[in-house]
């Protein structure tokens, strides 16, 4: 099931979400419907408040990333890394790179923009897996960068947090027009705060 993304403005997107407690069918349903919903989007990440649901969840794929990029863009996979295709649950970071880089990101909640972001180039993040499998992997490069765009969602982060105030100022009427549903998107989206 398709679900509705909610847009910038909407209070659920400033939670600290929650742990989620075991796996249970509620859990896999949401799972379940959070990748209908990114795909359906065509999105390379989704976090769990972003449907309303204030719980350590998200999704990310950079597989397909990986697969529709020409190979001479390829550079930001590190060694070989060829893109993930993974549920986060009850994700912590536990180590960030000192080494940062910049590129453009948007987000499913803030529709018709992007903008650069510097972060870390990598990350080690600890978190179980969607048959609930206790992880502890390190990754690099654009992968790296959807985790923590996504993990900062459930911190209740949003990648805007990072832009100057000047950059910020020039946004204020796009974003107001966002949280009112006058700049819309191709997927269903819940405007309502
Ligand atoms: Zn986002």
């Amino acid at each position: 099931m398709i679900l509705s993304i909610v847009s910038y403005g909407h209070d659920v997107l400033r939670q600290k979400c929650i742990e989620v407690e075991q796996h249970d069918p509620e859990l896999e349903a949401l799972i379940t419907n959070m990748w209908e919903t990114l795909y359906g989007a065509d999105g390379c990440g989704l976090a769990a408040p972003q449907v309303n649901v204030p719980v350590r969840v998200f999704l990310v794929d950079s597989k397909l990333t990986y697969e529709s990029m020409a190979e001479e863009d390829r550079e930001y996979f590190y060694d070989g890394d060829t893109g993930i295709h993974e549920t986060f649950i009850n994700a912590r970071i536990a180590e960030y790179s000192e080494d940062t880089w910049i590129d453009e990101e948007g987000c499913l909640s803030i529709p018709a923009i992007a903008r650069d972001v510097e972060r870390p180039w990598s990350i080690t993040i600890e978190y179980v897996d969607r048959q609930f499998q206790p992880q502890r992997k390190t990754f690099s490069g654009i992968t790296a960068r959807m985790i923590q765009h996504e993990y900062d969602h459930i911190e209740g982060i949003l990648y805007l947090d990072y832009l100057t105030p000047r950059q910020k100022s020039l946004l204020k009427d796009k974003l107001r027009k966002i949280s009112e549903g006058e700049i819309t998107a191709e997927y269903p989206m819940k405007f309502t705060k």
